[in-house]
C-alpha cells in the first residue's frame, strides 16, 4: 500500500493507494497552522489511522508547497512559513519509523499523472500547474527531479520569453522578479490582462466563454495568452524535450489551448514536427495527494 499526504496551506489530505493504484482510503484534516510540532503530529496520525483501517502499514510520500534542501534536508521555499528551516522529513520518518519521501506540490502533480494519468508510461514528462500561481515539475522514468537547489522545474519563476511584444507594461511579480512568467499564465494574471486591454473585470472562464463567443477583446486576450503559453513552453521543448507535457490547475479548463497551443509551439522551438504531446491532467486537483503517493513508484511497495 502506498500513502500520499498532501500537506496544504489550510488542510492535510492523506489517501491510501493499493498497489495497482486504486483509492482505498482517504482522511482530510485542518492544517495546525503556525504550529510545526503540530503539523508533525497530525500527519503521524493521519498515518496510523490510514493503517490502522486498512489493517496493514505503507510507505508514505509527501506533497508539500515548498522544497527541500538536498543539502541541508530543511524546507525551504514554503508559504507555510513555520516549516521553513525545519527538518520535516527526517522528523516525519523518526516519528513514523521508516524513511518518508518529500516533494514539492508540483513535482507531485507531475509524478501522480506519470503514474497512472494522462502521461502513463512516457519517460519524460513535464507538469505545469496553471492555477492561482504557475509551477511546474519534471518527472523522468517515474521519478522526480529534485536538483541540486530542489527547485528542477520552477518555470513559473523565469522571465517570459519576448515579454512586451503586445505593448503591455513590465509586471512585477510577488517574489520580487520582474516579469515572471507566472505574471502572465496564472488564471488572476490572465484576468487582470484582459481588464488592462479591454477595461472589463472578469473572471477567467467568462472571458473564456466571451471569446468562444466570438467578442473580439475577449478573443484578443485569449489569443495572447496562447501566444504566451506557447513561448513560455518553447524554452522548455528547447531544454528538457519532454515526451508530453501535462496542464493542471483552472487554465488547463480552456479547451482552446490542446487545440492551438501545439501548433504556436513549433513556431518557437528547434524543430519543424514536435513529436510532444499537450494534455490535460486526468487526476485534477486529487493529483497532489496521489502524486505523494506515488513517491514510491516501487512496484511492490511495502
Ligand atoms: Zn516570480
Amino acid at each position: 500500500m502506498r500513502i500520499g499526504i498532501d500537506l496544504g496551506g489550510t488542510k492535510i489530505e492523506a489517501i491510501a493507494l493499493a498497489p495497482d493504484g486504486r483509492e482505498i482510503g482517504r482522511l482530510r484534516r485542518p492544517t495546525p497552522r503556525q504550529d510545526y510540532e503540530g503539523t508533525v503530529s497530525a500527519i503521524v496520525e493521519m498515518v496510523r489511522e490510514i493503517e490502522l483501517s486498512a489493517g496493514h502499514s505503507g510507505t508514505v510520500g509527501v506533497g508539500i508547497p515548498g522544497t527541500v534542501s538536498r543539502r541541508t534536508g530543511l524546507v525551504m521555499n514554503a508559504n507555510s512559513v513555520w516549516l521553513i528551516g525545519r527538518p520535516l522529513e527526517s522528523d516525519l520518518a523518526a516519528a513514523l519509523n521508516r524513511p518518508v519521501r518529500m516533494s514539492n506540490d508540483a513535482n507531485c502533480f507531475a509524478v501522480s499523472e506519470a503514474a497512472d494519468g494522462a502521461a502513463t508510461g512516457a519517460s519524460v514528462v513535464f507538469g505545469v500547474i496553471l492555477g492561482t500561481g504557475v509551477g511546474g515539475g519534471i518527472v523522468l522514468h517515474g521519478r522526480p527531479l529534485e536538483g541540486a537547489n530542489g527547485i528542477a522545474g520552477e518555470w513559473g519563476h523565469n522571465p517570459l520569453p519576448d515579454a512586451g511584444r503586445y505593448g503591455e507594461p513590465p509586471v512585477t511579480c510577488w517574489c520580487g522578479r520582474l516579469g515572471c512568467i507566472e505574471s502572465y499564465l496564472s488564471g488572476p494574471a490572465f484576468a487582470a490582462d484582459h481588464k488592462r486591454t479591454s477595461g472589463k473585470e472578469l473572471p477567467p472562464p467568462e472571458i473564456v466563454a466571451a471569446a468562444m463567443a466570438g467578442e473580439r477583446a475577449a478573443r484578443f486576450s485569449l489569443e495572447r495568452y496562447v501566444d504566451r503559453l506557447a513561448l513560455s513552453l518553447g524554452t522548455v521543448v528547447n531544454l528538457l524535450d519532454p515526451d508530453i507535457i501535462v496542464l493542471g490547475g483552472g487554465m488547463s479548463e480552456v479547451d482552446a489551448l490542446y487545440r492551438e497551443v501545439p501548433s504556436r509551439l513549433t513556431k518557437y522551438v528547434f524543430v519543424d514536427r514536435l513529436a510532444m504531446r499537450l494534455v490535460r491532467a486526468k487526476h485534477g486537483p486529487a493529483s497532489g495527494v496521489r502524486g505523494a503517493a506515488w513517491l514510491w513508484p516501487e512496484s511492490d511497495p511495502r
